[in-house]
């Protein structure tokens, strides 16, 4: 399913991270490889959990390689289940938008103070000397998410956890 107002949040995030990243290159230290930010336990609005089946019924080696890596004991407990052993993404070009925000600053409203993060590796000179327009807002892009979750989703809100054997489970529904 391509739901086509996603789609186009998706390509304006893209463009948006590229263009901090653009900007800041001297800033932003973390290189393709790096996996520092893929930890577990992210979970997926159900839109994004449809846009990610739909690439892995087309693409079963993708999602055979992402469950050999969940089931390979090598293998971090505390690494994001789509991370291969080799440190690739394995549905890299269909991630979850938050993980398009790997490396670049965030922000977010928590317990209504706006909060502030980076890698530890870019920005080395700290939070306070990064200007506004190099921070991704997160609030505006979950507000986003959600409503098109609840016109298009209202049945199934729920969120779901982002690991390869859930989309096992769907594929064999
Ligand atoms: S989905 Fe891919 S980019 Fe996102 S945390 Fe997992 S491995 Fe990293």
């Amino acid at each position: 399913m391509k739901n086509p107002d996603y789609l186009a949040l998706r390509i304006k995030v893209q463009e948006k991270t590229q263009e901090i990243e653009q900007r800041n290159q001297a800033d932003i230290l973390c290189k393709k490889g790096c996996s520092g930010c893929c930890r577990s336990g992210l979970s997926v609005s159900p839109i994004e959990f449809d846009f990610i089946s739909s690439f892995l019924t087309e693409s079963p080696e993708a999602l055979k390689e992402a469950l050999d890596a969940e089931r390979d004991l090598r293998k971090s407990p505390e690494s994001c289940g789509f991370l291969t052993l080799s440190g690739s993404c394995s549905i890299y070009e269909v991630r979850p938008i938050i993980c398009m925000s790997h490396g670049i600053p965030i922000q977010a409203r928590i317990d209504e103070q706006i909060q502030k993060s980076v890698c530890p590796l870019n920005f080395k000179e700290g939070l306070d000397h990064i200007e506004s327009s190099n921070f991704i807002n997160l609030d505006l892009i979950n507000s986003i998410l959600s409503l098109i979750n609840a016109r298009d989703y209202e049945k199934s809100a729920e969120r779901k956890s982002l690991t390869p054997s859930q989309f096992l489970h769907r594929e064999l529904k």
